[in-house]
């Protein structure tokens, strides 16, 4: 067990009682989560963390931190919404506006596909052009051309958007998704469930349990998920413990959440910044220790580095977070709010931020497949590959 666990177990530790039921596996409370937010013992919290992570991926699995050789694609920014945190799209600002056409998005999908990529995650705006019809022929047609490319397309917020557009159920719309190619979905348009937020924040989207009612249907229809939540939006340390809190308990009925994303809002071309706290590293070092925490039924915590940048993200692992996302090879969401990341990052890359922060670089499916292990850091700086896996995709 680390020093800084055993200080954390400590009876003079005030948040001792905390880490013991993290060591026993008990489930921690939500006053349990705010007395974590409110304290600033972060070395007691990360070691709590890290426990959990450690324990979540088995023995042998202590040390790994996976990532996905993926691209991004956003076949649309015009959106019908106006949520006031999003430089993204905006139906106002026509200039900047574009549809893609099902040829666009297999060219685009063409150049991800000549550099070996796994995965698709394709989301964009709620477009009045881009219906259901539009979306099973852009995944049709993905899947006939790249039919080794996981799709991981469509947010609760699209799946909701489409469903009211044709005036069917959620239900059916998925299962037409599902029928044209869609094999997972991502986590994003959770934001913030508390609804005083949102009106602040004119997020008339898909609210709390709409959210969550779509991707429980799509686990009962057999679809793996991911969930998110987005921080700097004027939320308080109650908004996010219950955030999190409902996703525990979503996760509890219905099973099929992957991995835990926490995002934090960028504000270039938005007018929030004044009145909202911008989430600092100390901040999201606590988002995902404790998500990790209180999430005992996530297998895994996302450290996105295309938001927190490779350093955060590389102390993250301590905090946590056991997943860095991908190679992304282009990304327009974030970087349309100011991100300063690169827009891709080689797999040799990745697996050198990942060893060279002392954890076992671990290339993954979307799934969570294990494509590759590599070995920790070699004479040379480069982790080596050590075990090429045959893939036996479950999805
Ligand atoms: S956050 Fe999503 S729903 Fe809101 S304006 Fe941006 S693209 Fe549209």
């Amino acid at each position: 067990m680390s020093t800084a666990l055993d200080q954390a177990l400590n009876a003079t530790n005030p948040l001792s009682d905390i880490a013991n039921k993290v060591v026993k596996g008990e489930r921690i409370s939500r006053a349990d989560a705010i007395r974590l937010y409110q304290s600033d013992d972060l070395v007691s919290i990360g070691a709590m963390a890290e426990f959990a992570r450690m324990r979540k991926a088995g023995p042998g699995r202590e040390k790994y931190v996976y990532y996905i050789h993926n691209m991004h694609l956003n076949p649309t920014n015009y959106c019908m919404e106006t949520c006031r945190f999003c430089s993204y799209a905006n139906p106002e600002d026509q200039k900047r506006a574009y549809t893609w056409t099902v040829d666009k998005v297999l060219e685009e999908a063409g150049k991800g596909a000549a550099l070996g990529i796994r995965e698709i995650h394709m989301v964009g705006g709620l477009n009045p052009a881009c219906d259901l019809n539009y979306y099973e022929e852009v995944m049709s047609a993905l899947r006939k051309s790249f039919p080794h490319i996981h799709i991981k397309a469509m947010t609760a917020v699209e799946i909701d958007y489409l469903a009211n557009l044709e005036g069917i159920s959620v239900e059916e719309t998925l299962e037409r998704l599902i029928k044209a190619g869609l094999q997972s979905m991502p986590g994003g348009g959770a934001e913030i469930f508390d609804e005083a937020v949102r009106e602040r924040m004119a997020v008339k989207k898909t609210p709390a349990e709409r959210w969550l009612h779509i991707h429980g249907a799509a686990h009962k229809l057999g679809l793996k998920t991911n969930a998110t939540m987005l921080t700097g939006i004027g939320e308080s340390i109650e908004n996010k413990v219950d955030h999190v809190l409902l996703l525990r308990e979503q996760q509890d009925k219905t099973g099929g959440f992957m991995c835990f994303i926490p995002l934090k809002c960028y504000y270039d071309g938005t007018n929030i910044a004044d009145e909202v706290k911008e989430p600092t590293g100390y901040d999201i070092l606590k988002d995902v220790a404790i998500s990790r925490l209180l999430l005992d039924n996530f297998d895994h915590i996302k450290a996105y580095w295309i938001q927190l940048g490779e350093s955060l993200a590389q102390v993250a692992f301590s905090f946590g977070a056991d997943d860095m996302d991908g190679t992304i090879l282009e990304e327009k969401i974030t970087h349309a709010a100011g991100t300063k990341t690169p827009l891709q990052l080689a797999k040799e890359s990745l697996e050198y931020q990942i060893a060279s922060a002392g954890y076992i670089p671990v290339e993954r499916d979307t799934v969570y497949n294990i494509v590759r292990v590599c070995e920790p850091v070699t004479e040379t700086g480069m982790p080596q590959p050590l075990k090429p896996l045959e893939l036996t995709p479950t999805v």
